[in-house]
């Protein structure tokens, strides 16, 4: 259908202007065709196989044509498949995490994010490995199990030895019952040499944003430091797959370029990972642009709405099944509870933007990148998951049984989710209730746990599961 090979293509050729372009034009002149529409529902719907379900995803022009199309019964059928294929595939988990900045020292000047160098009035600093651990002590002493390392660009300031020194910190330190088991990193795009540093550190996912997918918006928005280099920044999860990692997570800055342009061109992105590397992307996550310090609000004019962010959300869920998607605490309470019904599989909880942002009780302002609308506790988000039917997973077994990569695709697609992550789901939720949760969400999620156990189909391993919850539970862990 299209001129362009994803296979022998790089990341930078394959997603063109040229292409997107016609995407669009595509999209635009087919919105209101129901024939072709109803085709493309179809092919996204998850059909049931042998023991489990298989969806084939969808084109990135397919994919174009639904977010197109503004028929309001088109985007409730959007929206159910959205939801039916997080059922099928994640099932009703939601798995948490947090970020933790290490410093936002950095070099460039991305025109929308407060760390870019000429800002003068954010306060730089940078964690020394002292201080890592007191933030990895407060975070999981709330219970977090997963964490996001964030760095700006700093060759001086964060060389890739000091993220691999954090890194390094950050699992060696057991404080009760609380080791961290999954670092996921997302600092600037680096060389094969230094992924290659960062796989055999142990890291989960490797997450860069692309921002944009229009190079020359791209090129104005990074006007200076080594991210303005485009085709560098697009070949990094090529780079970093080469460097033998397996997980990578995409993504874009919801607000910068036109929704439906950025939309094209991450599928296509993604797209290309499956054709070259034989997996599509781990995650995709979905920021949307925030007010910053030393940031023109009136500079964006691309942001979109909530209904919008929702469309784009669902799209993406039917595109691309398998995939992983993230939503952060730039978005309030209610966006995130309507976007969990739309595919999210991953989000974050008590999240802290500034560097250091654990160690106090009040937020600290004076270095965070964006303020965050949800500023719940983790004991707080996880009572209101449970309050909708969704079962916080505290999960990292994949990742510590080496299922990254394809191996995690293949569980995904076995249909082996109900016998495996669901039971790893709700001990580890065990966990978290007996550890560090408040009376009120213990009763909540004991409660739910045991009514989630029942749905385990395979009998042996639901009787494993319940003595292992209830070992947890008669554990005297602190
Ligand atoms: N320095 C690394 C890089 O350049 O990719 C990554 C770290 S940066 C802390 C993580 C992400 O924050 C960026 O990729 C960008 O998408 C996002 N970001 C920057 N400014 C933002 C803002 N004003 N609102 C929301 N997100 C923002």
């Amino acid at each position: 259908m299209y001129k362009y090979d994803a296979k022998s293509l790089k990341a930078e050729e394959f997603i063109n202007n040229e292409e997107i372009l016609e995407t669009l034009a595509y999209a635009e002149a087919n919105k209101d065709n129901i024939e072709l529409i109803k085709t493309i529902l179809d092919k996204a719907r998850p059909v049931k196989k042998d023991k489990g379900y298989v969806c084939q995803g969808l084109s990135h022009r397919e994919a174009s044509v639904l977010l197109a199309c503004e028929i309001p019964e088109i985007t409730e059928e959007i929206n159910k498949i959205a939801e039916e294929i997080k059922l099928a595939f994640y099932g009703n988990r939601i798995v948490m995490f947090a970020p933790l900045y290490l410093s936002n020292y950095c070099i460039n000047g991305c025109v929308y994010c407060p760390y870019h160098a000429k800002n003068k009035t954010i306060a730089r600093k940078k964690l020394t490995q002292e201080e890592v651990k007191e933030q990895v002590v407060a975070l999981q002493d709330m219970g977090h199990k997963r964490l996001a390392i964030e760095a700006g660009e700093d060759p001086f300031h964060n060389p890739i030895e000091y993220i691999l020194d954090s890194i390094k910190t950050i699992y060696s330190v057991n404080h009760k019952n609380g080791a961290i088991r999954r670092v996921n990193v997302n600092i600037a795009a680096t060389t094969v040499e230094n992924y290659k540093k960062l796989a055999d550190a142990g890291i989960g996912t490797y997450i860069l944003f692309q921002e944009t997918y229009n190079k020359k918006s791209y090129e104005e928005l990074h006007p200076t430091g080594p991210k303005h280099d485009y085709c560098y920044h697009t070949e990094a999860m090529d780079r970093a797959m080469d460097g033998g990692i397996d997980d990578v997570g995409l993504g874009v800055l919801f607000g910068l370029e036109g929704y439906k342009y950025e939309f094209a061109g991450l599928l296509m992105h993604a797209e290309h990972l499956e054709a070259v590397h034989g997996v599509g992307p781990h995650t995709i996550s979905v920021p949307r642009i925030k007010k910053a310090d030393d940031i023109d609000p009136t500079a964006f004019d691309n942001s979109i709405s909530d209904d919008i962010f929702a469309k784009i959300t669902a799209c993406i869920r039917l595109a691309v099944p398998y995939t992983g998607m993230i939503v952060s605490t730039r978005e309030s309470e209610q966006v995130r509870g309507r976007l969990l019904n739309l595919g999210i599989s991953q989000i974050s909880g008590a999240s802290r933007t500034s560097v250091g942002g654990y160690e106090k009780e009040e937020r600290a302002h004076d270095s965070e990148q964006f303020e965050v609308s949800d500023t719940r506790t983790l004991d707080e988000v996880v009572g209101w998951l449970m309050d909708n039917g969704h079962i916080p997973s505290f999960c990292t077994a994949c990742y510590r049984e080496g299922r990254t990569g394809d191996r995690f695709m293949a569980l995904c697609k076995s249909g082996q989710i109900l016998n495996c992550c669901h039971p790893n789901a709700l001990m580890t939720l065990t966990e978290f209730l007996v550890d560090y949760a408040s009376g009120e969400t213990k009763k909540k999620g004991f409660d739910m746990i045991e009514r989630e156990l029942e749905k385990i189909p395979n009998e042996k391993r639901k009787e494993i599961a319940k003595s292992n919850v209830k070992d947890i539970m008669a554990s005297n862990r602190r």
